[in-house]
């Protein structure tokens, strides 16, 4: 095995805000494990669209962003199993979770309230070295190359447990809409409901590069919102509204389509992430007169994880991936606050 230098390659936020900087450098020191800790050596890292939440300074994060990092286990701390050495892991948004609330003790660790996040409350992937905590750690099954894994470590993870809330109240051949099909987290949203769940699909987004993603990824029908009537088109397809709603973007106009999709005592799963002010945009008076229910997702269990990567490992789930060298990593973001990034972006992180 090579050493381990004292500093590395990492991709910096400076200024955080309207005139925020991502700078390359190759001075950032690595970091040591603690006794739990385990350091990753990573190999690529996806770019997740809450890195936008980061360089815009909708709240505070790390100067080092990213939470979809593979790489492979170089140092152990004192109290972890020197075994993990050379294996392949996952960096992922839960760095760990406290195991002793209601919560954590339920399987609930993502919903932990004392939850510690890479890249929030400690360095991301965007960097040659990462820190994790070992007793959260993904392993990453043999036969799936790290850029596929990279993204299914958020976008796919989130996409499995928003569907999981609607297990109990779906059925085979239901409808479902998926609005922000063509993204990192739609067309995985997309290939889970139609090739697992065997769920009906529409999805929504706009542009000939997200409607073939979209179809491709097995939605039944496209929609393109800005050229189309998305809500009598989808109570034209299924007679009374779709059975659920999936909201990825976290923008005002497509939470207020969702219950215009709907029909009536639907689900509408919020997963975008808008800046915190912004509220849902959705009439208490229609919600209650309709029965609408309206739940929020973020992330999910570490089963449900599992249960993804095998899924991409049999090759039933296809993550669209491109990969991009480091050095792209300013413009990637810059890309990602405009929502010119169709699939996922995933950035190779240099090897020395
Ligand atoms: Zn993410
Ligand atoms: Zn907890």
């Amino acid at each position: 095995m090579t050493s381990i230098p004292n500093q590395q390659q990492a991709a910096v936020v400076q200024e955080p805000g309207d005139n925020f900087k991502i700078q390359l450098h190759d001075d950032v020191p690595v970091g040591t494990p603690g006794p739990e800790e385990i350091l990753v050596k990573l190999t690529c890292t996806g770019l997740c669209h809450s890195e936008v939440r980061a360089v815009l300074a909708w709240s505070s994060y790390q100067s080092i962003i990213g939470h979809e990092g593979v790489g492979t286990v170089v140092k152990t701390g004192a109290n972890v199993s020197p075994s993990l050495l050379g294996q392949r892991v996952g960096v992922k948004w839960l760095y760990n979770a406290c195991s002793n609330c209601s919560l954590c003790k339920r399987g609930f660790h993502h919903n932990c309230p004392n939850q510690v996040n890479t890249s929030r409350h400690v360095p991301g992937t965007l960097q040659q070295y990462a820190i994790a905590d070992a007793r959260f750690i993904t392993r990453i099954p043999e036969g799936l190359s790290d850029e596929t894994a990279a993204p299914l470590l958020c976008a796919g993870l989130t996409m499995m447990g928003a569907l999981k809330h609607l297990d109990t109240e779906l059925h085979p051949g239901d409808w479902i809409v998926i609005s922000g099909s063509g993204g990192g987290l739609g067309h995985l949203g997309v290939q889970i409901a139609a090739r697992v769940k065997k769920l009906r699909v529409i999805a929504i987004d706009s542009g000939e590069d997200k409607r073939k993603l979209s179809l491709e990824s097995g939605a039944e029908v496209f929609l393109d919102f800005k050229t189309e009537d998305v809500a009598a088109q989808v109570l034209k397809l299924t007679g009374e509204g779709a059975h659920a709603t999936i909201v990825v973007p976290g923008t005002k106009e497509a939470l207020q389509m969702a219950p215009l999709v709907v029909r009536n005592m639907a689900t509408i799963v919020c997963v975008g992430l808008p800046p915190n002010q912004m509220d849902i945009p959705v009439s208490a008076t229609l919600c209650a007169a309709r029965g609408l229910t309206i739940k929020g997702s973020s992330v999910g269990t570490e089963a449900q994880l599992q249960d993804l990567l095998q899924l991409a490992s049999d090759g039933v789930i296809t993550p669209a991936v491109e990969v991009f060298d480091f050095p792209e990593v300013p413009r990637l973001i810059d890309q990602l606050i405009k929502d010119e990034i169709i699939g996922r972006a995933v950035v190779r992180i240099p090897a020395n």
